[in-house]
């Protein structure tokens, strides 16, 4: 399966062909006293900040900034509406609809699939092996000449593990595809961040976000790294003002405050391996998957019955008893202090009323 790995050969020939459109801001963007360019409205906004001009297509300031913190240049940076976005636009570069297929390893992360579906890609499913690792025979048998993509989300979701280095590298170095490798939860991980090896693999693409560990959920912001010839392709094909000015306006103020983000994530994993002792010293738990994530995943008596009994109480959490390998398992995420206390309870009440 070794093959060099050839972006043109990788591309869609209507991507290749495409001829990207080019927008007002596209064509000027330095310094001008009268912008009648755009067809926007001069007098303003109805608000007290003014949104009226069209925002920066590429988000300049906002992946300089980024550069600073993640030690990524901001050429090899993409900016999506949210890492769904991202996801989508691998879909449409690299995978004819009908005809080429992508590789998921579940139990992962659910929109790989639906952005696949949405894209009429076939996905070729390698279950993880019972402790969460990768089946790499089984992917190497998986992937034939159609195979375009695989999907590595390290921690996992739902499992809150990380993926082995050395298994991920061994899928770089092999597959002539692009290796998307989802780090959505890596700010509370001990394993380092694939970005640091993005100039030794041009078929590597890593995804951040800010909705978690950054608590910006809301504003939308997902984080592509990659080669810049991928990042081109990234661009070609975005929405020219995919990335609005109220969220990069508030971006650039939130990344001023990494030393707070910093607290946030130690106090998390503080209060995650409190919950997993917690849980453990439960009678009806069977096992907590050890997680470098903000969140556990645990096997225990009658996952569903507690579901509902924690749902009657306001208390929500994910059911994930239904998916493949995570059979009598619900995913818990780490709240704040007051909040595992309260679920703690609430667990243990449920055992000791249906016994
Ligand atoms: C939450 C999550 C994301 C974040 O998606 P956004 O669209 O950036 O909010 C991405 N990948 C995984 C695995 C996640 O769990």
């Amino acid at each position: 399966m070794t093959k060099p790995f050839s972006l043109t050969t990788l591309l869609r020939d209507n991507i290749k062909r495409l001829v990207p459109y080019s927008s007002a801001r596209d064509e000027f963007n330095g310094e001008a006293s009268v912008l009648l360019d755009a067809n926007e409205n001069a007098f303003g906004s109805p608000y007290s900040r003014n949104y009226n001009r069209y925002p920066d297509p590429k988000q300049h300031r906002v992946k300089n900034r980024l550069h600073q913190i993640k030690g990524v240049p901001a050429e090899n940076i993409f900016l999506g509406n949210g890492s769904d976005e991202a996801i989508d636009i691998l879909y449409r570069a690299f995978c004819e609809p009908g005809v080429d297929n992508v590789i998921l390893v579940p139990p992962t992360y659910g929109m790989y699939e639906v952005s696949a579906n949405i894209n009429n890609v076939q996905c070729k499913k390698v279950p993880l092996t019972p402790d969460y690792q990768l089946n790499l025979d089984g992917i190497a048998e998986a992937i034939d000449a159609r195979t375009k993509m695989i999907f590595i989300c390290s921690p996992n979701n739902p499992t809150g593990n990380s993926i082995n280095r050395q298994d991920i590298e061994t899928i770089l170095v092999n597959f002539d595809g692009i290796v998307v490798i989802d780090e959505a939860y890596i700010n509370y991980a001990k394993q380092l961040s694939f970005t640091k090896d993005l100039a030794e693999f041009s078929n590597l693409v890593v995804l951040q976000t800010l909705s978690k560990a950054w608590g910006l959920a809301g504003l939308r912001l997902g984080i592509a790294f990659a080669s810049t010839d991928i990042i081109a392709v990234f661009n070609k094909i975005k929405p020219p003002y995919n990335i609005n000015q109220a969220t990069q306006d508030i971006v650039l103020e939130a990344l001023e405050r990494v030393d707070v983000v910093n607290e946030w994530i130690k106090e998390t994993v503080f209060e995650r391996e409190k919950l997993i002792s917690a849980l453990i010293d439960i009678q009806q738990v069977h096992h907590v998957t050890p997680s470098e994530a903000n969140f556990v995943l645990v096997k225990l008596n009658a996952p569903s019955e507690l579901y509902a009994y924690l749902v009657d109480r306001g208390i929500i959490v994910r059911d994930r008893s239904k998916v493949e390998l995570c059979a009598g398992c619900l995913r818990l995420t780490v709240g704040m202090p007051d909040e595992n206390k309260i679920i703690l309870n609430a667990i243990h009440s449920f055992y000791k009323e249906s016994n």
